[in-house]
């Protein structure tokens, strides 16, 4: 039999990679892991947690401004861009350490190096120019923002434009930013940037933002980022992008010229596989260079798998951290498990936030389903003395013939928090009679959730 330097390969330090590290160096296997950056991957370092980090750090305008109607006076208040810097900076070193630390006590070994692959179980180190070898390899190598946006790609200027990786890192808070885009990253960084004062314009080429969503969601993030005073440009692109003294020109289709401090992009992220040389291992790739894997992970190298975003399945860490889970059992535990990819609840971090689980509108009806629909709008209680115009938004969507609530979604304060807990609910099968039947719990924004007794309407598929 051939022996291998290790029993499992996993190159990438992110979410996916670190879960399957350790819990297959839990079962005995020998194994070790490649980061070329930092451990913690894109969620830690330039992703999920600092940018929740940042979201706290937008809302504290908003709640100086609410106390107000409390009877609180702080004064000017007045913020300061390198502090949160700062603090972001010591936070996230304090997890990377956190993280490597958990990874060595597993026994796996660390290697901060570029791995690619010589065959399908020979990998190089480029910057220590090493290969090993092992009986199984897990790519796990994340993704990345793209800027390949066609038109602002191919024009001058289009290098000016920062994305999301950069913005956790600028030297000082843009006067005005201007962010393209309509999914996650394009609305969270919106409400940050407005939040801690700048001017924010966004520029999407759809009609409304977050394309996939609820459509009840959708409009109402419109209403209440047009509400709060951010300039929400629909069915428009960059043309051209140029530097004119300090600041930047973006000139779009529609013939204006919008002048800021900075524009990032936020239009996807591609898959992190293009250089792994993974033709070498007999893994093939997808249509956007996303390393295509079948239900239980596996690539077409029958002793290569793959999890997390560079399988461009659900971009999200707690889908990588279970697809890693499942590929231990799967490949550890002799245990074949496939992933489930059913009822993830997701949010989007704008202010407020939208947490939504299940099926759109749309969607039960474009699967056939008759539904029944129950929606709710209203002001928060916070919000009766806080003076500002802020709404939440709750709805249902039920399954017509079984009373099966289909999905759930929400704007408002919480919405995240909300969602997380009614996700078991849904996961498990609940009916709206279900949800009528639990106690309200008072006086709470949620309870509205299982006080919706009337149906606002019901629908048949076309
Ligand atoms: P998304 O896929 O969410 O959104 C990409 C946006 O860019 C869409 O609005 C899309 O428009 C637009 N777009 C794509 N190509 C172009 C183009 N050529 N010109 C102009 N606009 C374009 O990607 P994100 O980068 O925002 O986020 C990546 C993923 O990361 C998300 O899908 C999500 O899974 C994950 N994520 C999750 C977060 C969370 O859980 N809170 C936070 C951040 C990221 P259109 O809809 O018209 O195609």
């Amino acid at each position: 039999m051939t022996s291998y330097d290790y029993d499992l390969f996993v190159i990438g330090g992110g979410s996916g990679g670190v879960r399957a590290a350790r819990m297959a160096a839990m079962t005995g296997a020998r194994v070790a892991l490649a980061e070329e950056y930092r451990m913690g991957g894109t969620c830690v370092i330039r992703g999920c947690v600092p940018k929740k980090l940042f979201v706290y750090a937008s809302q504290f305008s908003e709640n100086v401004m609410d106390s107000k109607g409390y009877g609180w006076d702080f004064g000017d208040a007045r913020f300061d861009w390198p502090t949160l810097i700062a603090n972001k900076d010591k936070e996230i070193a304090r997890l990377e350490g956190l993280y490597t630390k958990n990874v060595l006590a597993a026994g796996v070994t660390i290697l901060q190096d570029r791995a690619v692959f010589e065959d399908a179980h020979t990998l190089r180190l480029l910057n220590s120019n090493k290969t090993v070898t092992a009986d199984k390899i897990l790519i796990a190598t994340g993704n990345r923002p793209t800027r390949d946006m066609g038109t602002v790609h191919v024009i001058p200027g289009g290098e000016l434009c920062i994305t999301s990786d950069e913005a956790f890192h600028l030297e000082k808070l843009p006067r005005r930013i201007l962010i393209a885009g309509g999914g996650y990253i394009a609305l969270e960084f919106a409400h940050i940037f407005h939040g801690l004062g700048s001017h924010v314009s966004l520029v999407y080429r759809g009609d409304k933002p977050l394309r996939g969503f609820d459509n009840d969601l959708r409009d109402a993030l419109v209403t209440s980022m047009q509400t709060r005073g951010l300039d929400v440009l629909l069915g428009c692109e960059f043309t051209k992008v140029e530097k004119r003294g300090q600041s930047l020109h973006a000139e779009t289709n529609k013939g204006a010229v919008i002048e800021c401090d900075q524009i990032m992009l936020a239009i996807g992220r591609m898959p992190n596989a293009m250089a792994l040389h993974v033709e070498k291992a007999g893994v093939e790739l997808g249509k956007k260079g996303e390393v295509k894997v079948d239900e239980f992970s596996r690539t077409t190298a029958a002793n290569i798998y793959a999890v997390g975003d560079v399988t461009d399945r659900v971009q999200l860490t707690p889908v990588a951290i279970h697809e890693a889970m499942c590929f231990v059992e799967t490949a550890f535990r002799n245990n074949p498990t496939k992933p489930d990819h059913m009822h993830i609840p997701s949010a989007v971090f704008t202010t407020p936030e939208i947490g939504t689980v299940g099926l759109s509108e749309e969607k039960a009806l474009a699967m056939g389903f008759s539904i029944d629909v129950y929606k709710s709008s209203f002001r928060p209680l916070l919000h009766t003395l806080g003076g500002r115009e802020v709404r939440t938004m709750m709805k249902l969507v039920v399954d017509a013939n079984t009373g099966k609530v289909l999905g759930c979604h929400i704007f408002g304060d919480h919405g995240a928090e909300i969602i997380q807990a009614v996700a078991i609910a849904v996961k498990m099968g609940a009916t709206k009679k279900d949800f009528d039947d639990t106690m309200a719990l008072h006086p709470t924004a949620a309870e509205e959730l299982v006080t919706m007794r009337t149906k606002s309407y019901s629908k048949n598929p076309a």
